[in-house]
Protein backbone atom coordinates (compact mmCIF):
# COMPACT_ATOMS: atom_id res chain seq x y z
CA UNK A 1 0.00 0.00 0.00
CA UNK A 2 1.02 3.55 -0.97
CA UNK A 3 1.40 6.04 2.11
CA UNK A 4 0.26 9.69 1.87
CA UNK A 5 1.87 11.48 5.10
CA UNK A 6 1.52 15.22 6.10
CA UNK A 7 3.84 17.29 7.92
CA UNK A 8 1.91 19.82 9.93
CA UNK A 9 3.74 22.21 12.20
CA UNK A 10 4.92 25.66 12.22
CA UNK A 11 8.12 27.13 9.94
CA UNK A 12 11.30 26.28 10.93
CA UNK A 13 10.50 23.20 12.63
CA UNK A 14 12.22 20.94 10.93
CA UNK A 15 9.69 19.33 8.16
CA UNK A 16 11.84 20.10 5.04
CA UNK A 17 14.79 18.36 6.82
CA UNK A 18 13.39 14.72 7.89
CA UNK A 19 11.43 14.88 4.39
CA UNK A 20 15.03 15.21 2.79
CA UNK A 21 16.12 12.11 5.05
CA UNK A 22 12.58 10.17 4.14
CA UNK A 23 13.61 11.00 0.89
CA UNK A 24 17.22 9.47 0.93
CA UNK A 25 16.90 6.61 3.07
CA UNK A 26 13.85 5.22 2.46
CA UNK A 27 12.16 6.64 -0.89
CA UNK A 28 9.65 9.26 -0.03
CA UNK A 29 8.80 11.70 -2.82
CA UNK A 30 8.74 15.14 -0.72
CA UNK A 31 5.93 17.25 -1.87
CA UNK A 32 7.46 21.04 -0.85
CA UNK A 33 4.25 23.81 -2.02
CA UNK A 34 7.51 26.25 -1.02
CA UNK A 35 9.86 25.11 -3.06
CA UNK A 36 7.37 24.17 -6.26
CA UNK A 37 6.71 28.39 -5.21
CA UNK A 38 10.06 29.53 -5.00
CA UNK A 39 10.75 27.67 -8.16
CA UNK A 40 7.80 29.12 -9.94
CA UNK A 41 9.19 32.55 -8.80
CA UNK A 42 12.62 31.97 -9.90
CA UNK A 43 10.97 30.86 -13.49
CA UNK A 44 8.72 33.54 -13.48
CA UNK A 45 5.88 31.43 -14.09
CA UNK A 46 2.32 33.36 -14.13
CA UNK A 47 1.95 31.24 -10.49
CA UNK A 48 5.32 32.78 -9.46
CA UNK A 49 4.44 36.16 -10.18
CA UNK A 50 1.10 36.04 -8.41
CA UNK A 51 2.73 33.98 -4.82
CA UNK A 52 5.91 36.14 -4.71
CA UNK A 53 4.37 39.09 -2.90
CA UNK A 54 2.45 37.04 -0.36
CA UNK A 55 5.97 34.89 0.09
CA UNK A 56 7.94 38.44 0.78
CA UNK A 57 5.70 39.38 3.31
CA UNK A 58 5.50 35.64 4.79
CA UNK A 59 1.79 35.55 4.08
CA UNK A 60 0.10 32.73 3.00
CA UNK A 61 -0.74 32.37 -1.09
CA UNK A 62 -4.52 32.22 -1.99
CA UNK A 63 -5.69 28.90 -1.51
CA UNK A 64 -7.26 28.28 -4.88
CA UNK A 65 -3.26 28.72 -6.68
CA UNK A 66 -1.71 26.04 -4.38
CA UNK A 67 -4.51 23.70 -4.85
CA UNK A 68 -4.09 23.65 -8.52
CA UNK A 69 -0.35 23.83 -8.02
CA UNK A 70 -0.66 20.35 -5.79
CA UNK A 71 -3.51 18.99 -7.86
CA UNK A 72 -1.40 18.46 -10.64
CA UNK A 73 2.09 17.56 -8.62
CA UNK A 74 -0.10 14.48 -6.70
CA UNK A 75 -1.84 12.61 -10.16
CA UNK A 76 1.83 12.02 -11.30
CA UNK A 77 3.34 10.46 -8.87
CA UNK A 78 2.27 6.72 -7.38
CA UNK A 79 4.69 6.24 -4.78
CA UNK A 80 4.60 6.71 -1.13
CA UNK A 81 4.67 10.67 -0.94
CA UNK A 82 5.36 13.71 2.18
CA UNK A 83 3.39 16.40 2.06
CA UNK A 84 5.81 19.41 3.64
CA UNK A 85 4.05 22.53 4.00
CA UNK A 86 0.50 21.26 2.41
CA UNK A 87 -2.55 21.87 3.91
CA UNK A 88 -2.04 24.70 5.38
CA UNK A 89 -5.56 25.86 5.61
CA UNK A 90 -8.35 24.55 6.29
CA UNK A 91 -10.18 24.80 2.88
CA UNK A 92 -6.50 23.12 1.80
CA UNK A 93 -7.47 20.35 3.56
CA UNK A 94 -10.85 19.61 2.67
CA UNK A 95 -9.85 19.89 -1.15
CA UNK A 96 -6.77 17.23 -0.70
CA UNK A 97 -9.03 15.04 0.68
CA UNK A 98 -11.14 15.51 -2.48
CA UNK A 99 -8.06 15.08 -4.65
CA UNK A 100 -6.83 12.12 -2.90
CA UNK A 101 -10.05 10.35 -2.79
CA UNK A 102 -10.11 10.51 -6.70
CA UNK A 103 -6.61 9.29 -6.88
CA UNK A 104 -7.59 6.00 -4.93
CA UNK A 105 -5.73 7.42 -2.17
CA UNK A 106 -6.20 8.64 1.16
CA UNK A 107 -3.87 10.45 4.44
CA UNK A 108 -1.97 7.48 6.49
CA UNK A 109 -0.58 9.95 9.00
CA UNK A 110 -0.21 13.61 10.23
CA UNK A 111 2.64 14.34 12.38
CA UNK A 112 2.48 17.53 14.44
CA UNK A 113 6.05 18.64 14.91
CA UNK A 114 6.02 20.59 18.02
CA UNK A 115 8.67 23.77 18.74
CA UNK A 116 8.37 27.03 20.31
CA UNK A 117 8.32 30.55 18.30
CA UNK A 118 11.99 31.53 20.15
CA UNK A 119 13.74 28.14 18.98
CA UNK A 120 11.52 28.62 15.61
CA UNK A 121 13.88 32.65 15.25
CA UNK A 122 16.78 30.68 15.99
CA UNK A 123 16.18 28.06 13.35
CA UNK A 124 15.45 29.76 10.44
CA UNK A 125 17.76 33.13 11.32
CA UNK A 126 20.60 30.77 10.77
CA UNK A 127 19.08 28.59 7.95
CA UNK A 128 21.01 28.17 4.69
CA UNK A 129 19.82 26.72 1.48
CA UNK A 130 21.25 25.06 -1.42
CA UNK A 131 19.98 27.21 -4.45
CA UNK A 132 20.60 24.19 -7.07
CA UNK A 133 19.88 21.01 -4.83
CA UNK A 134 17.83 22.08 -2.17
CA UNK A 135 19.99 20.51 0.80
CA UNK A 136 18.80 22.64 4.05
CA UNK A 137 21.80 23.14 6.46
CA UNK A 138 21.77 25.46 9.74
CA UNK A 139 24.87 27.77 10.63
CA UNK A 140 25.49 25.85 14.23
CA UNK A 141 22.67 23.21 14.51
CA UNK A 142 23.92 21.79 11.19
CA UNK A 143 26.59 23.27 9.59
CA UNK A 144 28.41 21.81 5.63
CA UNK A 145 31.69 20.31 5.83
CA UNK A 146 32.95 23.54 4.15
CA UNK A 147 32.01 27.21 5.23
CA UNK A 148 28.46 27.98 2.92
CA UNK A 149 29.42 25.58 0.41
CA UNK A 150 27.07 22.51 -0.14
CA UNK A 151 28.09 19.69 0.90
CA UNK A 152 26.39 17.20 -1.76
CA UNK A 153 26.63 19.82 -5.10
CA UNK A 154 29.39 22.40 -4.36
CA UNK A 155 27.34 25.27 -4.96
CA UNK A 156 27.12 28.51 -2.47
CA UNK A 157 24.78 28.35 0.07
CA UNK A 158 21.93 31.40 0.21
CA UNK A 159 19.50 32.94 2.89
CA UNK A 160 15.92 32.82 1.89
CA UNK A 161 14.59 36.35 1.62
CA UNK A 162 11.87 35.61 3.94
CA UNK A 163 14.21 34.22 6.96
CA UNK A 164 14.69 37.53 8.55
CA UNK A 165 13.28 37.93 11.93
CA UNK A 166 10.06 40.12 11.17
CA UNK A 167 9.36 38.22 8.62
CA UNK A 168 9.96 34.75 10.46
CA UNK A 169 7.46 36.18 13.21
CA UNK A 170 4.81 37.14 10.87
CA UNK A 171 4.77 33.49 9.47
CA UNK A 172 4.67 32.15 12.84
CA UNK A 173 1.74 34.66 13.20
CA UNK A 174 -0.02 33.21 10.13
CA UNK A 175 0.84 29.43 11.73
CA UNK A 176 -0.63 30.03 14.62
CA UNK A 177 -3.82 31.74 12.90
CA UNK A 178 -4.34 29.81 9.79
CA UNK A 179 -2.43 26.54 9.66
CA UNK A 180 -2.93 25.40 13.73
CA UNK A 181 -6.76 24.94 13.31
CA UNK A 182 -6.09 21.75 11.01
CA UNK A 183 -4.57 20.23 14.30
CA UNK A 184 -8.38 20.09 15.09
CA UNK A 185 -9.44 19.01 11.89
CA UNK A 186 -6.28 15.63 11.57
CA UNK A 187 -7.44 14.99 15.46
CA UNK A 188 -8.36 11.02 15.21
CA UNK A 189 -4.91 10.70 13.51
CA UNK A 190 -2.54 13.03 14.56
CA UNK A 191 1.00 12.13 16.30
CA UNK A 192 2.74 14.92 18.12
CA UNK A 193 6.66 14.69 18.20
CA UNK A 194 9.06 17.38 19.94
CA UNK A 195 10.80 18.96 17.19
CA UNK A 196 13.29 20.38 19.35
CA UNK A 197 15.07 16.86 20.02
CA UNK A 198 18.26 16.39 17.69
CA UNK A 199 17.40 15.45 14.16
CA UNK A 200 18.40 11.74 14.38
CA UNK A 201 16.07 11.61 17.19
CA UNK A 202 13.87 13.11 15.23
CA UNK A 203 13.79 10.62 12.64
CA UNK A 204 14.10 7.73 14.56
CA UNK A 205 10.70 8.71 16.43
CA UNK A 206 9.19 9.64 12.83
CA UNK A 207 9.96 6.40 11.08
CA UNK A 208 8.89 4.62 14.32
CA UNK A 209 5.25 5.65 14.38
CA UNK A 210 5.12 5.45 10.46
P1 LIG B 1 10.83 23.66 7.92
O1 LIG B 1 10.85 22.89 6.63
O2 LIG B 1 9.87 23.07 8.91
O3 LIG B 1 10.62 25.12 7.70
P2 LIG B 1 13.72 23.10 8.02
O4 LIG B 1 13.81 21.63 7.84
O5 LIG B 1 14.07 23.96 6.87
O6 LIG B 1 12.25 23.49 8.61
O7 LIG B 1 14.63 23.48 9.28
C1 LIG B 1 14.79 24.83 9.73
C2 LIG B 1 16.23 25.04 10.20
O8 LIG B 1 16.47 24.27 11.38
C3 LIG B 1 17.29 24.60 9.20
O9 LIG B 1 18.37 25.49 9.27
C4 LIG B 1 17.70 23.19 9.67
O10 LIG B 1 19.04 22.88 9.34
C5 LIG B 1 17.53 23.32 11.18
N1 LIG B 1 17.08 22.06 11.81
C6 LIG B 1 16.22 21.13 11.30
N2 LIG B 1 16.02 20.12 12.17
C7 LIG B 1 16.78 20.41 13.27
C8 LIG B 1 16.99 19.76 14.54
N3 LIG B 1 16.37 18.61 14.86
N4 LIG B 1 17.82 20.37 15.42
C9 LIG B 1 18.42 21.54 15.11
N5 LIG B 1 18.26 22.21 13.96
C10 LIG B 1 17.44 21.65 13.04
P1 LIG C 1 8.59 27.31 5.86
O1 LIG C 1 8.34 25.85 6.04
O2 LIG C 1 9.97 27.73 6.19
O3 LIG C 1 7.51 28.19 6.40
P2 LIG C 1 7.80 27.09 3.08
O4 LIG C 1 8.95 26.92 2.17
O5 LIG C 1 6.95 25.94 3.39
O6 LIG C 1 8.44 27.74 4.37
O7 LIG C 1 6.86 28.27 2.55
C1 LIG C 1 7.36 29.53 2.16
C2 LIG C 1 6.21 30.43 1.76
O8 LIG C 1 5.51 29.86 0.64
C3 LIG C 1 5.14 30.62 2.83
O9 LIG C 1 5.47 31.66 3.73
C4 LIG C 1 3.90 30.96 1.97
O10 LIG C 1 3.95 32.30 1.50
C5 LIG C 1 4.11 30.05 0.75
N1 LIG C 1 3.44 28.73 0.92
C6 LIG C 1 4.07 27.51 0.97
N2 LIG C 1 3.16 26.53 1.10
C7 LIG C 1 1.94 27.13 1.12
C8 LIG C 1 0.60 26.64 1.26
N3 LIG C 1 0.33 25.33 1.39
N4 LIG C 1 -0.40 27.57 1.26
C9 LIG C 1 -0.16 28.88 1.12
N5 LIG C 1 1.08 29.39 1.00
C10 LIG C 1 2.12 28.53 1.01
ZN1 LIG D 1 23.54 21.43 -3.27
Amino acid sequence: MVKTIVFLGPPGAGKGTQSQLLQERLGFIQISTGDLLREAVKNQTPLGIKAKSYMDEGKLVPDELIIDLIKEKLSQIGNNIILDGFPRTVPQAKALDNLLANLGRKIDGVILFDITEDEVVKRLSGRRVCPSCGTVYHIIYNPPREDEICDKCGTKLIQREDDREEVIRKRFEVYRDQTAPLIDYYKDYIVKIDATADKEEVYNKITSVL
